[in-house]
C-alpha cells in the first residue's frame, strides 16, 4: 500500500486551519471528485480520501490525537469510528437537496448503516478499562468481562437447524440485491439495494435453529485478554482485531475497542511522557546539599541536592519519565525541591538560629511570646 498522505495536504489547508477553512476546502474538493460528477478514473478512491481527511479534521478530538501521532495515532479508530458524527449533509446545504452521502459510503465499504447485501461483519464492542500509572509503564495484560454476540454452537453460525438446507430467495434468484433507479440532483442513478425479501442473504431460512432461534448468534459474557503497550495515556483506543461482536458466517467477527483510563497517582503528576514530583528539603539540606532518595515510577534513585539550592528549584532525571508508545525511549522526571522552614523550634535550635544570624551580620527582631495572641485579639476588637 503506498503511504498514506498527510490530512492536511490532502485538503490543501495549512497545519493551524480553522474548521471554517477546512470545511470549504473540503466542500470544494467534494464538489470535484465526487464520484457521481466526476469523470476522473481514481475519483471514486479521491473522494474517498478528501471524506476521511475532512472527517478526521473537522473533529476536535480526532484532530489533536492526529496532530499528536500522525496516522498512528487513528489506528484506534475503524473507518466507522472516522465517520461518525461527520456532518457531510451540512457541508452540501443549499445545493438543491444535496448528495446522497450515504449511498457513496456504502459504495467504500462503510457506515451508512442501511444494510449491505452480502454477509455482514459483525459489529465492534466498546469497553473501558482503568489502570494505574506503574502499569501503563509496562507492557501489560489485562482480563476484560464483555457480553457479546459469539457464534451459536449448534448450527455454528448458519441460522438453520443442523440437517436442514436454506433455500435460494425467488425475489433476488439468490443474489441478495435488487436494482433500483433513483432521481437525484445529478440525474438518475442506479442503486444497487439489498433484496426486502431476504435481507441480503439471497437465501430464506425454512428452519431456523432452535437454540438461537434462527439468528446464527447467542448472547454469551466473555473474559478477553488485552495487551496493553508501555506509555499509553488515558483517552487512548485500543483495538482487538476479531473480539467483537459476531457477524455473519463467512464475513467473522468485528473488534472490540477499549478505551484505556490512567488512574491519578498520588505522586507524580504526568504530561506525557514526563513526570512531575514535588519534594520537601530542609533548609540545612538546601544550604549544605545532600543526597536524597526520589520515587520514580520503576523504584527509588538517589538524587544529588547540591549545595545553595533555592526552593522551587527543578531538577531534571533523564529517562525516568514513562515509556514513548512503541518507541524505545522515556521522558523525564522533573524534581522540585520545596525548601520548608520549620514552624516550630526548640530553644536550642532557637538559639542557633540566632547565632548563625548574627554571624550573617543579621539584625533580627523577634517578637515576645503571646504578641501574636495579643495581635489577634487587638484586630478581634
Ligand atoms: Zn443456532
Ligand atoms: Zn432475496
Amino acid at each position: 500500500m503506498p503511504e498514506k498522505r498527510d490530512y492536511y495536504d490532502v485538503l490543501g489547508v495549512e497545519k493551524g486551519a480553522d474548521k471554517k477553512e477546512i470545511k470549504k476546502a473540503y466542500r470544494k474538493l467534494a464538489m470535484k471528485y465526487h464520484p457521481d460528477v466526476s469523470e476522473d478514473e481514481g475519483a471514486t478512491e479521491k473522494f474517498k480520501e478528501i471524506s476521511e481527511a475532512y472527517a478526521v479534521l473537522s473533529d476536535e478530538e480526532k484532530r489533536n490525537t492526529y496532530d499528536q501521532y500522525g496516522h498512528a495515532g487513528m489506528d484506534g479508530f475503524s473507518n466507522e469510528d472516522i465517520f461518525r458524527n461527520v456532518n457531510f449533509e451540512d457541508i452540501f446545504q443549499g445545493f438543491g437537496g444535496g448528495f446522497d452521502m450515504g449511498n457513496i459510503f456504502e459504495m467504500f465499504g462503510f457506515g451508512g448503516g442501511r444494510g449491505r447485501s452480502g454477509p455482514q461483519r459483525g459489529s465492534d464492542i466498546y469497553a473501558e478499562v482503568d489502570i494505574t500509572l506503574e502499569e501503563a509503564a509496562t507492557d501489560i495484560e489485562k482480563e476484560i468481562s464483555i457480553r457479546r454476540d459469539t457464534e451459536c454452537p449448534v448450527c455454528e453460525g448458519t441460522k438453520s437447524e443442523p440437517g436442514s438446507n436454506p433455500e435460494t430467495c425467488q425475489t433476488c434468484g439468490g443474489t441478495g440485491q435488487v436494482k433500483q433507479v433513483t432521481n437525484t440532483i445529478l440525474g438518475q442513478m442506479m442503486n444497487v439495494r439489498p433484496c426486502p425479501a431476504c435481507k441480503g442473504e439471497g437465501k430464506i431460512i425454512t428452519d431456523p435453529c432452535h437454540n438461537c432461534n434462527g439468528k446464527g448468534k447467542i448472547k454469551e459474557n466473555n473474559d478477553i485478554n488485552i495487551k496493553i503497550p508501555a506509555g499509553v495515556e488515558s483517552g487512548s483506543r485500543l483495538r482487538v482485531p476479531g473480539e467483537g461482536n459476531a457477524g455473519d458466517v463467512e464475513a467473522g467477527y468485528g473488534d472490540l475497542i477499549v478505551l484505556i483510563n490512567v488512574k491519578k497517582h498520588e505522586k507524580f503528576e504526568r504530561d506525557g511522557a514526563n513526570l512531575y514530583y514535588e519534594q520537601q528539603i530542609s533548609f540545612p539540606q538546601a544550604s549544605l546539599g545532600d543526597t536524597i532518595d526520589i520515587p520514580t515510577i520503576d523504584g527509588e534513585v538517589e538524587l544529588k541536592i547540591p549545595p545553595g539550592t533555592q526552593s522551587g528549584s527543578i531538577f531534571r532525571l533523564r529517562g525516568q519519565g514513562m515509556p514513548i508508545i512503541r518507541r524505545n525511549s522515556k521522558g523525564n522526571l522533573y524534581v522540585t525541591a520545596n525548601v520548608v522552614v520549620p514552624q516550630k523550634l526548640n530553644d536550642k535550635q532557637k538559639k542557633l538560629l540566632e547565632e548563625f544570624a548574627e554571624i550573617s551580620g543579621e539584625e533580627i527582631h523577634t517578637y515576645e511570646k503571646g504578641f501574636f495572641d495579643k495581635f489577634k485579639e487587638a484586630i478581634n476588637h
